[in-house]
């Protein structure tokens, strides 16, 4: 497949575009806002071509697929000049600023017949593939409620819009909420109804909050607590779903990489539930690769995408108004 990257950004570097090749796919070119970071990033990566014009990029008529990582106010725009362009669209999280334009790209997407997919990372995780494999199976029992550690020290080098850039989709919720709505539809195979939620800044956000705490209600009647943060050096990630018959106690799952520990406890004791190392990044590439030939479906498609980002968007507005808020999942 022949791809495009539309955003030279550090996610593309560091994971994506080896991901796109380990799947046998060719970058033929790269987009972004100034003309130089265009060519030296394509430079730097090996890709023919760089330009600052999106039409230019899309006109190329051996693209076949375009992976959007700019920041996410541009997602909207740049997501439906490729579908316009007949380009299938693996796009970053959160898909867009409001749930409503994010409705209008996978629609667009949907109509056009093109595959569209959300990358989010973590439901390729052989340790969350394990989790919900083993709760799906009814190896605990019932859910009753699930907890969310997400509370991180953002690295230095991303220390850019995330932290001051509201108008960018800056802030802790915009950047790992949306993950952990993913995540949390992946295990229990249903969508948060309510929530509430506070919101700050503990030192890093300015103008952003950089720390959040949240509660959501499920359709079952489970509930979830989430707690996600810029600022928390060494407080270590995970999940722990409580159940009728027994835990699941999962350390250091929420990461780009393929680690961690997960642990089943009930009334026959604690077992370790083993799992896949596999790279992310590389399975979700691959699926979406797969669901372009027309096998299978995308690890996150764009209706994914649109409900973690309503919850996303629901928990920012139960911050903001200090509301019990219901998601609107804008239709889908
Ligand atoms: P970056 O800050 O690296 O890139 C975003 C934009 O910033 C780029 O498109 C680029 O603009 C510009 N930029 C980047 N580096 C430089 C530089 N050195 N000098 C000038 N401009 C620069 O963002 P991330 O890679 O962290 O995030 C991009 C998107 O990917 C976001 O939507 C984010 O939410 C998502 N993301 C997803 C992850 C996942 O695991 N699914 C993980 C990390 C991010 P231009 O293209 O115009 O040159």
């Amino acid at each position: 497949m022949r791809w495009g990257l539309i955003g030279a950004s550090n996610i593309a570097a560091n994971h994506m575009i080896g991901a796109i090749r380990g799947a046998g796919g060719d970058i033929r070119s790269v987009l972004s806002a100034s003309p130089e970071r265009a060519e030296s990033y394509a430079a730097a990566h090996g890709v023919p071509r760089g330009t600052a014009d999106l039409e230019t990029l899309l006109a190329e008529d051996d693209l076949d697929a375009v992976y959007i990582s700019t920041t996410n106010e541009k997602h909207f725009a740049q997501a439906m000049a490729a579908i316009a362009a007949g380009k299938h669209v693996l796009c970053e999280k959160p898909l867009a600023m409001t749930v409503a334009d994010a409705v209008t790209m996978v629609r667009a997407a949907d109509e056009a017949g093109l595959v569209f997919a959300t990358n989010h990372h973590l439901r390729n995780a052989g340790s969350h593939i394990a989790i919900r494999d083993a709760v799906q199976a009814g190896r605990i029992g019932e859910v009753l409620s699930v907890r969310v550690f997400h509370a991180v020290q953002l690295p230095a080098a991303l220390q850019g819009w995330r932290i001051d850039n509201a108008g960018a989709g800056g802030g802790v919720i915009p950047d790992i909420v949306v993950h952990d709505a993913d995540t949390v539809r992946f295990h229990l195979g249903e969508d948060p109804a309510e929530v509430v939620a506070m919101a700050g800044s503990s030192g890093m956000g300015r103008g952003v909050e950089d720390s959040v705490m949240s509660v959501w209600t499920m359709p079952s009647g489970a509930m979830v607590q989430a707690h996600e943060s810029f600022t928390h050096a060494h407080a270590g990630t995970g999940i722990e779903i409580h159940a009728t018959e027994g835990s699941i106690f999962a350390k250091g799952v929420m990461t780009q990489r393929p680690i961690g520990d997960v642990v089943l406890r009930s009334e026959a004791g604690e077992e370790a539930l083993p799992f896949a190392d596999h790279n992310l990044y590389a399975r979700g590439l691959r699926l979406f690769v797969d669901a372009v030939r027309g096998e299978g479906r995308p690890a996150a498609d764009g209706v994914d995408g649109v409900k973690s980002l309503a919850v996303a968007a629901a928990v920012a507005e139960a911050a903001r108004t200090g509301r019990r808020t219901a998601v609107d999942y804008g239709g889908v």
